[in-house]
């Protein structure tokens, strides 16, 4: 028996789900597939940076992927890369 009260660990099943519920107006599950395949530049276009980590996404998520999480490291990865650069450019 599964006591699991909405779904379980799993793959992303293209619900749509956190697309519909995202105040925001991006789309987590496609910015989870740029994450999961570590292609920056396209999380970049996808506007991880307009996250602002409300976790409705990780909530509504009937696969209990912690998008939230994999956001704020995005954009964690994304700004330090950032610096990185701007402090090449600068020396
Ligand atoms: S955590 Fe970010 S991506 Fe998820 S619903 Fe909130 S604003 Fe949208
Ligand atoms: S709610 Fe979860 S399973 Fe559904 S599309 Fe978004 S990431 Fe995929």
């Amino acid at each position: 028996m599964n006591t699991a009260l909405r779904g379980e660990l799993r793959p992303c099943i293209s619900c749509g789900q956190c697309v519909d519920v995202c105040p925001a107006g991006i789309m987590p599950n496609v910015l989870h597939k740029y994450i999961y395949a570590k292609d920056i530049e396209s999380t970049i276009d996808t506007r991880v940076d307009l996250c602002f980590e409300c976790g409705l996404c990780s909530y509504i998520c009937p696969s209990q992927i912690d998008l939230r999480q994999q956001f704020i490291d995005a954009k964690k990865a994304i700004r330090e890369e950032l610096e990185a650069l701007i402090e090449e450019v600068e020396e």
